[in-house]
């Protein structure tokens, strides 16, 4: 067994999650470097898929500022 579990995602090294008295259970790891999974669900209304994005953006005069981060080619394929 390793002594440091790495992340599956991004392959940091995990640290070891503690409880209230600073003891470990022995197998809680959490990464810093990826979001929890209740954290991707908080987010979930800011990352908008490039379909709704290229709606918004043409209802918009195809305003730069409703790009939500998409290049302006990949708004026009998905409209
Ligand atoms: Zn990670």
């Amino acid at each position: 067994m390793s002594r440091y579990a790495m992340c599956p995602d991004c392959g940091h090294r995990m640290r070891r999650v503690l409880d209230l008295w600073g003891n470990w259970d022995g197998e809680s790891y959490e990464c810093d470097y990826c979001p929890s999974e209740y954290d991707d669900e908080e987010e979930d209304d800011e990352s908008l898929d490039v379909y709704d994005a290229a709606l918004i953006w043409a209802s918009n005069g195809k305003d730069e500022d409703y790009s939500f981060g998409y290049s302006e080619d990949e708004l026009e394929d998905a409209l």
